[in-house]
């Protein structure tokens, strides 16, 4: 059934897959096939105090809404555009006295919306909300039993005037919310904030090695051509990082989506063996095998250690890790990649640049040759590899990995992005240095010490 258009995309039957879009024209690498605010999106319990209600953006002081005392929001513009969408939230907090969970809420935001527009809110959009996938059937028992005492819950919260839904029903719309809520991540795209529905988006199915990418910017997702692409292909976007072994994205896609994903990606196993390869010096398997069990359990002690803010700690583990992984383990194996990014990340927390900077290079060549030439994720690793390089103090090489990370951006994050913005205001930044560099080295230096010495002005 198609129910609305779009110039760029059609649906039409992908098969095994289900419904699938593809391209109704040529597309370019970094166009835009097609943006969609949300139909229905929910600030995360945790983050309820902290990111505004309306426009999902991080904000040290927020207005409560003086009714409900739940809703936050930046000021009166952000509270009035989405007072339609909170008139009846507002209501039913009220009416219970205390806020349901983030899933109850998100629920409750799509059956109103469906009450008060029917399941499609504009013109392009090509699926009605309630027709999306469910797959309730395919839950494991935890999980159903969750779902009950979701269902129980927005019964007690559901206000419509006498208007009940069945149980059913009520299902049916937190399976679909469940395998087709998107993460909102905040404005600067650092922490998942929120979930929301976007229908069109539903639509776009899944490829290990996709050839669009979706981003959140300005409060609506965007599709974005990762390539160029001929008319009659069919788009398709990724569900998980593409950093895994096969084997291993097929178990995280059954497990959240409900699928077996045969990309060709996953059916010829494409880049599993440099996911997993020995260092080119050709140590025995006896070796590799040590190495790979000792770097997964120190994996894990890494992680542990983090999460307990012991970052003397991580350091010590990664240094160990990364000592006994050389020449033994290849610079793209999946485990060395894990330490790489952890080491520079705490590193740089701590101010080591010099040695961070290192790693994140190193980190950057291995992603380099595993992930798209245009993945998201990638330039993201290039840009932190840059700013990392940038404050130590190696300006040909943080120019050079700044500007690298812009040209991708442009790609998955387009023009006006903020980060996109940041960077380009890095790559100024950083091409008057560098200019400063090459005609007084000396000079350069000093002022980068003097200007270590303040508070670097964080790039977030
Ligand atoms: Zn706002
Ligand atoms: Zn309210
Ligand atoms: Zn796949």
């Amino acid at each position: 059934m198609t129910v609305g258009n779009m110039e760029t995309a059609a649906l039409f039957d992908a098969g095994k897959k289900g419904r699938g879009l593809r391209a109704s024209r040529e597309l370019r690498a970094g166009e835009v096939v097609f943006a969609e605010p949300s139909f229905s999106a929910v600030v995360f319990d945790s983050f309820a105090t902290q990111v505004c209600h309306s426009c999902f953006r991080h904000q040290a002081k927020l207005h409560r809404c003086a009714q409900c005392k739940f809703a936050h929001y930046c000021d009166r513009t952000c509270q009035t555009a989405c007072w339609d969408e909170h008139k009846k939230e507002c209501g039913a907090i009220k009416k219970i006295g205390k806020a349901p969970n983030e899933h109850v809420r998100l629920a409750a935001r799509v059956l109103w919306r469906i009450h008060k527009d029917t399941g499609i809110a504009s013109d392009s959009q090509l699926i009605s909300v309630d027709q999306l996938e469910d797959h309730v059937a395919d839950l494991p028992e935890g999980d159903l039993k969750k779902l009950q005492t979701d269902v129980h819950n927005f019964q007690q919260y559901w206000s419509h005037g006498r208007k009940q839904h069945s149980a059913d029903y009520i299902s049916h719309i937190f399976g679909i919310i469940k395998c087709n809520g998107f993460t909102l991540s905040d404005q600067r795209g650092l922490q998942a904030v929120g979930v929301g529905l976007f229908p069109n988006l539903c639509l776009v199915n899944h490829d290990c090695w996709p050839n669009c990418t979706v981003v959140l910017n300005h409060g609506k997702i965007e599709v974005r051509a990762l390539e160029k692409i001929p008319e009659g292909e069919e788009l398709t976007v990724s569900y998980v990082d593409f950093l895994d072994l096969s084997a291993d994205r097929q178990k995280k896609l059954k497990e959240h989506f409900h699928f077996d994903c045969t990309c060709s990606h996953c059916s010829q196993h494409i880049k599993d063996d440099l996911m997993m390869a020995a260092a080119e010096s050709k140590p025995s398997a006896d070796k590799v095998k040590e190495v790979t069990d000792f770097s997964k359990e120190c994996l894990e002690k890494i992680d542990k250690s983090r999460i307990q803010g012991d970052f003397h700690e991580v350091v010590k583990l990664c240094h160990e890790c990364l000592g006994k992984q050389e020449n033994v383990l290849a610079d793209t194996h999946l485990y060395r990649l894990r330490v790489l990014s952890v080491a520079s990340e705490v590193l740089s927390y701590m101010r080591s640049f010099s040695e961070a900077a290192g790693y994140a290079r190193k980190m950057v060549e291995g992603y380099t040759k595993l992930y798209h030439p245009n993945n998201a994720q990638l330039g993201m690793a290039i840009m932190r590899a840059g700013v990392t390089h940038w404050h130590a103090g190696q300006i040909e090489a943080g120019h050079s990995l700044i500007c690298k990370a812009y040209a991708i951006l442009m790609v998955t994050h387009g023009p006006n992005h903020a980060m996109t913005r940041d960077l380009e205001s890095m790559r100024t930044q950083t091409e008057v240095e560098l200019k400063m560099f090459k005609q007084n080295e000396q000079e350069y230096h000093t002022m980068r010490d003097a200007a270590l010495k303040k508070p670097v002005t964080s790039s977030s």
